[in-house]
């Protein structure tokens, strides 16, 4: 199991010092990708642990760490969009399991594809919580709920949680993670310990991420890793996840760095099959950098790309960059479930089609809502 990242140090002996908190709630809040669920797991490891060491690191070794990382500790429940419960699971075990890709062609294949799996935390899944926050539990120590990502609780599922929090069932600690804490109930907010989780210096996610590099492929490369770290917003467990990706990315910056090569349709039609989500969070990011160099010359998340991002922006103009950008944020939430992918696609990539020629003819007004 992972160890606690060197930029936690300080919060992790702070917050651990006492093993008790000010309530029977904590929020671990901050950007995605600075190590908060990695945190809240070793958080709850450590709780559970029947013989911690001296900086409250748990044993490893015990009964209780046994079945932690066995996933049946029946003091510990995991909550969790059902669409996010494999990939952690299958990350936390460390194994990759390609039946699952395999599983979805043949399932494409005969016609019967599953139901989707639900992006939000539901109801029942709190309701479920009843058995183990109200009966007693097992031995006498703490009963640990992580919620990950806090902010996907539909409506009655925050709801359901605030009773919880405002009566307190006894001995139980709640681990929030989030990555955008505003869209939590204030009033959630407002019962829960609040940690505002560190974010690596420039240079600990350089280091932090040339040891992973290293440590996955063997050798390091400066250069990968300064891209990775700024295409991830310098979040290191971010950049880390972007590795494999790199030579699609790459091929998605040509792609839609060039007026002359643009094609809509056929980049629409090749793409369709890629997680939506991370096509528009590409995209999102290359016309961030747009419109920062339109403001000030520079660009935040591809500095390896400058020269082809000044080349786009003289066929742009600001305003239509601005509106575009405002419009790929309206789009990101639909990602996970459009009607049509291919359809979808279309719509962004003809529209950013007629930005790269804004600089020298109108550019119409974009459906945002
Ligand atoms: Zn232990």
């Amino acid at each position: 199991m992972d160890s606690v990242l060197v930029w936690q140090q300080d919060i992790w002996h702070k917050l651990m010092r006492n093993r008790a908190f000010r309530c029977h709630a904590v929020l671990l809040k901050g950007r995605k990708g600075i190590g908060k669920f990695t945190f809240a797991r070793l958080m709850a490891k450590s709780l559970l642990c029947l013989s911690p060491d001296a900086d409250n690191a748990a044993c490893g070794k015990c009964t209780s760490c046994n079945w932690f990382e066995q996933h049946t500790h029946p003091n510990f429940r995991m909550l969790s969009p059902e669409a996010l419960s494999a990939a952690l699971n299958s990350q936390m075990d460390s194994t990759d399991d390609p039946k699952h890709e395999g599983d979805e062609q043949q399932q494409a294949a005969t016609g019967k594809m599953k139901k989707k799996p639900g992006q939000q935390i539901g109801i029942d899944q709190i309701r479920g919580l009843n058995e183990l926050v109200y009966l007693s539990g097992h031995q006498s120590s703490y009963k640990i709920v992580l919620i990950y990502p806090a902010e996907t609780m539909n409506a009655a599922a925050a709801n359901a949680l605030l009773k919880k929090l405002e009566e307190p069932p006894e001995g139980t600690l709640f681990i929030l993670v989030s990555h955008q804490s505003e869209r939590l109930l204030p009033t959630i907010r407002s019962r829960c310990q609040q940690i505002a989780m560190p974010i690596p210096d420039t240079e600990t996610a350089n280091q932090w991420l040339m040891q992973k590099m290293q440590q996955q492929s063997g050798f390091q490369n400066v250069d990968k890793v300064s891209m990775l770290l700024a295409l991830s917003g310098f979040s290191p467990l971010s950049a880390l996840s972007l590795i494999d990706k790199i030579p699609q990315h790459q091929r998605f910056m040509e792609e839609i760095g060039s007026l002359q090569r643009f094609d809509p349709l056929a980049l629409a039609e090749t793409l369709q099959n890629q997680d939506l989500a991370v096509t528009i969070d590409w995209l999102q990011k290359w016309c961030y950098d747009m419109v920062s160099f339109h403001a000030t010359g520079k660009v935040r998340y591809h500095p390896h790309l400058a020269v082809q991002i000044q080349a786009v922006c003289r066929q742009s103009n600001q305003q239509a960059c601005v509106a575009y950008l405002h419009f790929l944020n309206t789009r990101q939430p639909l990602s996970r479930h459009p009607v049509n992918a291919r359809l979808f696609l279309e719509e962004i990539f003809i529209n950013y089609g007629k930005l790269l020629a804004s600089a020298t003819s109108s550019y119409p007004s974009l459906p945002v809502f």
